[in-house]
């Protein structure tokens, strides 16, 4: 009763500020934001002080839409704003949220629709009385950016209602906040399964929850204390397996918290988990979740912008920044009180330029304590440099196609392949390259958010409308009749297929038909992990066992084997150790996780010789008292 009668008396307090005349009809919290609807078309449309005066005077985000009674007619606006638009904008869909009072206007070209200083979204709005978003279109087409914007139209109504209930969450705490823990649920002297459970007085809030691929081991999500079904609030880092393959999970069993993100990581945690149910089914396995899940977490999602300030619960604010590892991975900061303190929780960092990614961001205040990955925390863990590894790359690829091979390039989907399309597009290399399995789907979601990329190459894309994702070099193959065409073909190609260690996927077909002609390449340009067939491969054996219509045959491996390294997605000590010295007041206490049990040890231990604060590596289960 109490959050009710509070959020009831801030609501009056705002209503009183503005005349009758603003003929508000209803005010609702949207998440943190705050929403007032208007039945007046003047002051819908009108100059926006009074607006901004609310902001300033109540400290909170505050937008003005108008009620649903105000709108034009949706037929007659669709027109209006076909006229309004310039042809080449490229808008290709408009989709009305009446609950919202929204009209969303999805273009290849956002800036044209915007007009310069905003001047056509003005004049949209005011000749159809809608608030008009504009949002960016995939350059190629993806069914499942598709499919996942429709399920967000289709949930308007459940999502009104629930981002009120949240935001009265959000504003109704009244506990002190003295005392803050963190409790190792997974990924703790282990890489997988990363999850983190952090709680106050008054919070308790979910950072990441992946699987350990290759095993049937989850996080520690069943210990009374991490409850899913009391959850305020579940953060996802970046979409990676190892982070994100159970998010699904505690959606279908219960938990009823936002899901905060960037947009691209929804978009890709769609696709992967889609992906992740599909393997279990072929492989015979139960999955621990079904679609429903999926659906149930992406109805929850809030999406902030990178450096956009969040508050999420009574006494936690969060903030996403660029991490420099995959689209739309981020840095965690969450400020804890009124300065009572700051975390930051590096996910999988990058620190250094690579060809899709600025460094990792150090642009946050404090961080009194840091949640630090250790991947490669060894001091021999040292990476070539990376325009070295790009060339080795380039120079294997052009070898192959002077003597008429093929080069086969296993990767994984997300981050690997983009970059790997990046420097051969850059390097100019003009046979075609393929894709194959689940990589176009994932270039795609690249396409829609190129504010999620470099600087470098946010320049190239808008200002002189290079962009790599779209060469024409770039094929999809998408069914085992475009395979054989390929692989009967004499010209000389590249494919970059799953998976990225040779476990499985579309690349075993390939390997096993391209394996003995010694004119081929396979280049491998990722981490190969012990027992796999990659690394079988990377040892020198001369002979695989393959398996072929239910029997198992030997193939030669006549065909070049390259590895590439040096394109990690992944700090190296050293860029690890750099991140942490760029830090603004160092930190006071470094965490270590994600890494082989003598990596976090290690790693906390120079850590501490280096910086001189406290250093920990966590066991399981563990949980520590952070203030
Ligand atoms: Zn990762």
């Amino acid at each position: 009763m109490l959050v009710e009668e509070m959020t009831a008396e801030l609501f009056k307090r705002i209503k009183e500020e503005l005349p009758a005349s603003a003929k508000i009809s209803d005010i609702r919290f949207e998440g943190a934001e705050i929403v007032l609807y208007t039945k007046s078309k003047e002051f819908f449309t009108g100059d926006s002080t009074p607006i901004k005066d609310l902001v300033g005077k109540f400290k909170k985000r505050i937008m003005l839409r108008p009620d649903p009674g105000l709108c034009n007619d949706m037929e007659e606006a669709k027109k209006e704003i076909e006229k309004m638009v310039p042809k080449e904008a490229g808008l290709r869909e408009i989709l009305f949220e009446p609950e919202f009072g929204t009209v969303t206007l999805e273009a290849e070209k956002p800036g044209l629709v915007i007009g310069k200083g905003g001047e056509t979204l003005r004049e949209i709005k005011k000749a159809t009385l809608w608030a008009p978003l504009v949002r960016r279109a995939p350059l190629t087409p993806s069914d499942v950016v598709k499919v996942l914007r429709e399920m967000l139209y289709r949930e308007s109504a459940f999502r009104k209602d629930y981002l009120d209930k949240v935001g009265k969450r959000i504003h109704g705490g009244w506990k002190q906040t003295d005392w803050l823990t963190m409790t190792a649920l997974g990924g703790f002297r282990e890489v997988g399964r990363s999850c983190i459970l952090l709680r106050t007085p008054e919070s308790r809030v979910m950072l990441d929850c992946g699987v350990k691929p290759g095993t049937n081991e989850y996080p520690y999500i069943t210990l009374p204390e991490a409850d899913i079904t009391k959850l305020d609030a579940v953060i996802l880092s970046h979409t990676h397996m190892d982070h994100a393959a159970m998010i699904p999970y505690i959606y279908e069993y219960g938990c009823d918290a936002p899901l905060y993100c960037t947009a691209p990581t929804r978009d890709l945690m769609v696709l992967m988990c889609i992906d992740f149910l599909k393997i279990a089914q072929r492989e015979g396995k139960n999955a621990p979740y079904t679609t429903k899940g999926i659906k149930e977490a992406v109805k929850r999602c809030i999406t902030p912008n990178w450096e956009e300030v969040t508050d999420i619960t009574p006494d936690m604010r969060l903030t996403l920044l660029n991490d420099g590892h995959i689209l739309g991975g981020s840095l965690v900061h969450i400020h804890v009180g009124e300065g009572f303190h700051n975390i930051l929780y590096t996910g999988d960092i990058k620190f250094d330029r690579t060809a899709l990614f600025d460094p990792a961001s150090t642009d946050f205040a404090r961080a009194e304590t840091i949640i630090t990955e250790s991947t490669y925390g060894m001091p021999n863990d040292i990476q070539p440099r990376r325009p070295e590894a790009e060339a080795s790359l380039i120079n294997a690829v052009k070898r192959t196609i002077e003597r008429r091979g093929k080069v086969l390039i296993p990767s994984f989907a997300v981050e690997r392949s983009q970059d790997v399309q990046t420097i051969l597009a850059r390097a100019g290399i003009e046979c075609p390259v393929y894709l194959d399995g689940m990589v176009w789907d994932v270039s795609a979601i690249h396409t829609a958010y190129p504010e999620y990329l470099s600087h470098e190459l946010q320049r190239d894309i808008m200002q002189h409308g290079w962009n790599p994702f779209t060469q024409p070099i770039f094929k999809r193959i998408g069914s085992e009749e475009e395979r054989r065409q390929v692989i009967e073909s004499k010209d000389p190609c590249v494919i970059i297929s799953t998976s990225g260690m040779l476990t499985g996927g579309p690349a075993l077909w390939w390997l096993r038909n391209m394996a003995e002609d010694k004119r081929n390449t396979l280049a491998f340009v990722g981490y190969q992990a012990e027992n796999t067939l990659g690394r079988k491969i990377l040892k020198g054996w001369k002979e695989i066992p393959m398996e072929e219509k239910g029997r198992n045959v030997a193939v030669p491996i006549n065909l070049e084997v390259a590895q590439i390294d040096g394109l990690s997605g992944h700090s190296d000590y050293k860029q690890l150790m750099n991140f942490i010295g760029k830090i603004k007041h160092g930190p006071e206490r470094i965490i270590v996780n994600h890494g082989e049990p003598t990596k976090c040890v290690e790693f906390a231990r120079n850590a501490h010789r280096i910086f001189g604060c406290e250093t920990m590596a966590p066991k399981l289960l563990e949980t520590v008292r952070l203030r």
